[in-house]
């Protein structure tokens, strides 16, 4: 194995899912549902795959899905993108970031990033031979978490080629606000660096955020710099199909393109027109999905904290992160390899996510992107910890 590649184990997610399969306990550690998306959705696919959609599509990805990708950011975001040339389809938004990385970055530029990140942002900067430069998310007394807009200032530098934003956060929950994105938009213009968003859970924003979501590409200036990702996987339940996107100025997205024709190719085929029945879906699916996500959240977090966690309940996303500290947890990552065994749960623990992982000991992540009889199940074994 190259040098470069020799930090990364295996995932974290592929490790406590085994361990949920091989010990049958309640998996509330890789976030995906135990439900199916939306039925038109599912139809389309299996119309898709009777009506011979199974060869290679084309490069960019079907113009029905970059058309329905366009629509919907407009629809949403009042973002303007041109389905010929400036949306391309991708193998979920991990492929979409990998790409995006690889296509921008030489040897030792920097990435600044948040964290906790996303555990496929470091391996993917890893790839591509350049540096992260991390800034840590840290609850602030309001209970939402923060960053020091100094510690931000002082990621930049001359050898800084983009900022990777994931915004709303796994696996903190945060919502990135007005502010805070004006002045990430502002460290970007000063030192001519590009943007690449992580706006997969777009649609899960709960309705007590602090802020709406808010698209990088849509601050002034933003738009010309950034490459905003985004996938199916979440907002349709169908985290297995891996169909994501990108979208960004045509120079951008064909730079991406150059790199992600060498990855995959090209990405299942009859996925596509069903992804975009679902993109074209009305706004009520995305208020229900949201406020269903919202009813599971708060079922969750009221659980957690009546089984002695230190809940913080997230602005959006699927997961709750919840300090161990009061039910005399000392490291995240004993924890949830005992958790199994003590009552039969799984969850992640968050400072696989830090480069300072003395930021995140403590922390442990529950998805409840589940059914609520499986949240209920979860909740009363957790009680059960002394
Ligand atoms: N980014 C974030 C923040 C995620 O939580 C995930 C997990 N779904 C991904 C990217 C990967 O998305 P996809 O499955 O579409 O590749
Ligand atoms: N995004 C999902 C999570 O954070 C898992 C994705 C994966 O397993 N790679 O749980």
């Amino acid at each position: 194995l190259v040098a470069r590649m020799r930090p990364f184990g295996t995932t974290v997610f592929a490790e406590m899912s085994a361990l949920a399969t091989r010990t049958g306990a309640v998996n509330l550690g890789q976030g995906f549902p135990d439900t199916d998306g939306p039925a038109e959705m599912l139809a389309a696919a299996a119309e898709a795959v009777r009506g011979g959609a199974n060869q290679y599509p084309p490069g960019p990805g079907i113009p029905a899905l970059r058309a329905a990708v366009a629509g919907h950011q407009k629809r949403f975001w009042g973002l303007d993108y041109d389905p010929d040339g400036e949306i391309l389809v991708t193998a979920g938004a991990t492929e979409a970031i990998a790409a995006a990385i690889l296509a921008l970055c030489e040897t030792g530029d920097e990435v600044v990033c948040f964290e906790p990140y996303y555990d496929s942002y470091a391996a993917s900067i890893a790839l591509a031979g350049a540096v992260r430069r991390p800034v840590t998310l840290r609850p602030a007394d309001d209970g939402r978490y923060a960053f020091d807009p100094a510690a931000l200032r002082a990621a930049f530098g001359p050898r800084t080629r983009l900022v990777l934003l994931n915004s709303p956060h796994n696996p903190t929950g945060k919502v990135f606000t007005r502010d805070e994105l004006t002045l990430i938009a502002e460290l970007c213009q000063e030192y001519g660096a590009y943007a690449v968003t992580d706006e997969v859970y777009e649609h899960l924003v709960f309705t007590d955020a602090a802020t709406g979501h808010l698209p990088l590409a849509g601050l002034p200036g933003m738009w010309q710099r950034t490459l905003r990702v985004s996938s199916a996987g979440k907002t349709f339940s169908c985290t297995g199909w891996k169909v994501g996107w990108v979208s960004g100025p045509a120079a951008l997205v064909a730079a991406v393109l150059r790199v992600k024709q060498f990855l995959t190719f090209v990405n299942a085929a009859p996925l596509q027109p069903a992804v975009a029945v679902a993109l074209e879906l009305p706004d009520s699916y995305f208020d229900g999905f949201r406020d269903d996500l919202q009813r599971r959240r708060d079922q969750l977090a009221t659980g957690l904290t009546e089984a002695g966690f230190e809940t913080i309940v997230p602005e959006g996303t699927y997961f709750v992160t919840a300090g161990i500290g009061r039910l005399g947890g000392r490291d995240g990552v004993e924890f949830c390899r005992s958790l199994p065994e003590r009552c039969g749960v799984v969850a992640i623990p968050t400072q696989v996510f830090y480069d300072d992982v003395e930021a995140g000991r403590r922390l442990v992540r529950f998805a409840f992107c589940k059914r609520p009889e499986v949240l209920a199940e979860a909740v009363t074994r957790l009680r059960t910890l002394p």
